[in-house]
Formats: C-alpha cells, structure tokens, sequence
C-alpha cells in the first residue's frame, strides 16, 4: 500500500511536471509568434487560474494512471512489450482505436457537461478560458478531470496495446490539449482547410468552442460533431482583437515615449 501511494504521488509529480513543460514550451512560443496575444493583466490573472486548476487536475490523473503501472507491474493489465506478441498491423490499429474511442468518450461526456445542470459544476472552469492559452490544457474542474482521467487506465486493462504505442497515445493527448487551446492556429494554413484540418481537430476548431459553446465538441476527430450536427466550423482570424488590443497599448506607449513598438499592425498610428 505504502508503494502504491509512493506510485501515486510519483506519477502526479510526472504529470505535473509534464503539464508545466510542454504548456510553458508552447506560451513561450506563442509569447514569441504572436508578441501580446495573452498579456493583458486579465489574461495572466486567468493563466493562473488555468495552472492552478491544471496541477489539482495532475493529481487526479496521476491516481488512475498510478493504479494502472501497479496492475501492469503485477501483469495484470493488456500493455504488452514484446513486438512479437501482436501482428504488426495491431500497432497503428491500436493507436488508431484508442485514440477514436477516446475522441468518443470525450465528445459524449463533453456534450452531456454541457447541460445546464452539469455546465456550472463541472464544465464552466474550463469555459472560464476566454479566451485558452497554452496553460489551459488541463484546466478542468476536479468533477471534469475525473471523467476525463478514467478512460485510458481504464482501457489498458481491455485492448492489447505495446507500451510504445500507449506512449504515443499519450503524448497525442497532450500534444493536441495544448496546441488546441493555444488560441492561434499554429498549422499551416493549407493543413487546416485541407484534408488534414477536414478530419482532425486544431485549434481553429476548438477556439470555435470556447466562442460558441453549443457546437465543435470534439476532441481529435471532427467525426462524431459531424455525424451528429454539432459542427460548426473553423474560428476566422481569431485573437485579432487582442493583436489589435495589444498593438494599441503598444503604439500609447511609444507616442509617451517608452519605446515600445506595435509588432502586428504597423501601419496603426496612435490616436
Ligand atoms: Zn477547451
Ligand atoms: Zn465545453
């Protein structure tokens, strides 16, 4: 017992940690795409919010996940590290059906977090993003991160998949709960409105979401918002008004002469 709480405590420290490098690697380089984007004195009073709820929700990944590695210890679970033990074709299949059946889980569980009765409970601490940074990957209420956390540990123990290719999963998930909430679109334009950006969701379908709560609620397939008429499409040119914000700020600043410079729209003269 006392190493499964050691586990425990180890894994939501590995998450924690996780969490804070790949987020704080993508608000680096959104601070450097797009200078001013999130640096209203509001939108850093969000962001840390956004880190606070992400590190409880750590916490609440890390237990399931912990319990997971023990039971994978003890042989118990269908993680599987001999190549050998599967056909070869199993392992892009594995990935492929762990990933749709996670996009399902999600769309369904984000649907239904979106009654009136569960939206305030467990649902609008995310939507308290306005709009998402890279921090808010894992803002979730506690209620939310355990609806979310619960799938994939609980998976491992029904579908054979090797370690490596659970490994790519997971840094999938990560992956796409970042770039999706960076509130720009940091894939090209052509992957976005072609057949990349048809099927898989980026951050311009996302930031649709957090616009318009009642549609776009996928997690890496525009598949069951598709079937299900839920799909409204990519966000435009979104963040321009805090582009536009940020550069007016900037051109006040360096009409009273402290030298800062508007980086977007140049041609913006200070009133
Ligand atoms: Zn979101
Ligand atoms: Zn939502």
């Amino acid at each position: 017992m006392l190493q499964l709480a050691i586990l425990i405590l180890a894994m939501t420290l590995i998450v924690g940690a996780r969490y804070l490098a790949v987020s704080g690697l993508f608000a680096a380089i959104t601070a450097r795409a797009r200078p001013g984007l999130h640096g209203s004195a509001r939108s850093r009073r969000q962001q840390r919010a956004e880190r606070r709820w992400s590190l409880i929700a750590a916490f609440i990944y890390g237990a399931p996940t912990a319990s997971a590695i023990w039971r994978f210890h003890a042989g118990g679970t269908a993680i599987y590290t001999d190549l050998s033990a599967y056909p070869l074709w199993w392992l892009p299949a594995s990935i492929l059906l762990y990933l749709f059946l996670h996009d399902t889980w999600f769309y369904w569980t984000h649907r239904a977090m979106h009654h009136r009765r569960l939206f305030p409970v467990m649902h609008r601490v995310h939507h308290n993003s306005r709009p998402p940074t890279a921090w808010a990957a894992m803002s979730f209420h506690w209620t939310e991160s355990l609806s979310g956390a619960l799938l994939i540990p609980a998976l491992v123990f029904l579908i054979p998949i090797h370690i490596a290719a659970l490994g790519l999963v997971l840094a999938v998930m990560t992956l796409f709960g970042t770039t999706n909430h960076l509130g720009w679109e940091i894939f090209p334009a052509r992957f976005v409105n072609g057949l990349f950006g048809r099927a898989v969701i980026t951050a311009s379908h996302h930031h649709r979401h957090h616009q318009n709560y009642a549609c776009n609620f996928g997690l890496y397939f525009r598949f069951w918002d598709r079937l299900c008429k839920t799909d409204d499409g990519l966000a435009g040119d979104f963040g321009r008004e805090e582009r536009e914000a940020f550069d007016r700020a900037a051109a006040r600043r360096a009409a009273s002469g402290s030298g800062a410079r508007p980086v977007h729209t140049p041609a913006a003269a200070p009133e």
